[in-house]
């Protein structure tokens, strides 16, 4: 039996709800989407939610684009995301937006059902790595979010999720001032975190690690790691360059001997190391018992379907792929 009352109608599983539901493997998998910039890649994106909703995710999260541009897309994606049906977690950044505006658009995701948060700063508009000014009648940190929602009884019914860095965020001076800081978000109402994505497994367990020594209550929370399967190296840069994370040597040195001086020539080399690094990453957080593990898709079922394949988690792309709706 399950400690969590039934959700409400109209609302949610709660994400920490539904870690706890029977799932295909050893521990659950979700996916994250990014609401897609046109027809043709919602429908992708549309199709890949129907794979992962027959190879049993427990949950898609939906991302918020920066500047508040993304506000309607993430809305309407993580709408229709939901009616898959999956248990759908929305994003939300502070960029670009006023306080009452922050309240519009809680109400606007409650309206829809959408009770499961994950609540984020979000980076500057144009340079993700430039100066961060808040706006005028805005607010500075995550943790303000979090607090301004846990203060107002309308929003009682949010579950709510955040980031956590296993490398430290960019932005914070040392690991002890990002370990106070992601401390104060779990103790301001967060039950959870998802990690920004991180190559090198005994990072992810040095977080956990600082967090419980810091606050064994608020620092035990779930910590669900991020994990994005590479399947080319230009992507791969270009995430390294937004998240702030390190591509260790012994990966990079694996990498570059697929790549053997030609990347394109090479991409299905590279794709196949990027594959076997996920699947050895997850096998280890698993033995860790991590409670979960949380796909970066880049709205493709592919590669995360051939890494849940290589765990024993769902069938081998390509065969019996029809008996997936999302079958391609
Ligand atoms: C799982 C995941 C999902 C994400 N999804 C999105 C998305 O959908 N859209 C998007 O735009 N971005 C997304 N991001 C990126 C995220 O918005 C950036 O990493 C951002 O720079 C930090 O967001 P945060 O919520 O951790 O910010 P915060 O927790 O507010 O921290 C921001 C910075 O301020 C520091 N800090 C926090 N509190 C204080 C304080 N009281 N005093 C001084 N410094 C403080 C922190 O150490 C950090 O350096 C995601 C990241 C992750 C890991």
């Amino acid at each position: 039996m399950s400690d969590f009352p039934p959700p409400a109608v109209g609302r949610q599983v709660p994400v920490r709800h539904a870690l706890t539901l029977p799932s295909p493997g050893p521990v659950p998998f979700s996916v994250e989407f990014m609401p897609p910039r046109d027809d043709a890649a919602e429908e992708r994106l549309l199709r890949a939610a129907e794979a992962f909703h027959d190879l049993g995710a427990s949950f898609a999260s939906v991302t918020y684009g920066a500047g508040g541009s993304s506000r309607d897309r993430t809305l309407r994606i993580a709408e229709r995301v939901s009616r898959e049906p999956l248990t759908t977690l929305v994003h939300l950044t502070l960029v670009g937006h006023t306080v009452p505006e922050l309240r519009e658009i809680l109400r606007a995701y409650l309206d829809r059902g959408l009770t499961n948060l994950l609540v984020l700063r979000g980076d500057p508009p144009g340079d993700p790595l430039g100066d961060w000014t808040p706006m005028e009648d805005g607010l500075s940190y995550a943790s303000e979010l979090i607090e301004f929602i846990r203060a107002e009884e309308e929003f009682a019914d949010f579950e709510i999720g955040i980031a956590s860095f296993p490398e430290g965020h960019f932005r914070a001076p040392d690991l002890e001032s990002d370990t106070r800081y992601t401390l104060a978000k779990l103790r301001a109402g967060a039950e959870y975190s998802i990690t920004q994505m991180f190559f090198d497994v005994d990072h992810y367990l040095r977080l956990r690690d600082r967090l419980a020594a810091a606050d064994p209550e608020h620092g035990s929370k779930p910590i669900i790691p991020g994990l994005m399967p590479i399947t080319s190296m230009r992507s791969v840069r270009r995430q390294l360059e937004l998240s702030g994370s390190v591509l260790p040597a012994a990966l990079d040195e694996r990498l570059t001997r697929a790549a053997a001086g030609d990347e394109e020539a090479n991409r299905d080399e590279i794709r196949k190391v990027g594959i076997e690094v996920t699947t050895e990453m997850a096998e280890r957080l698993i033995s860790e018992g991590v409670p979960g593990i949380h796909f970066m898709t880049l709205n493709f079922a592919r590669a995360t379907q051939e890494v849940l394949h290589n765990l024993g988690m769902a069938p081998a792309w390509g065969t019996g792929q029809d008996m997936l709706r999302g079958g391609f």
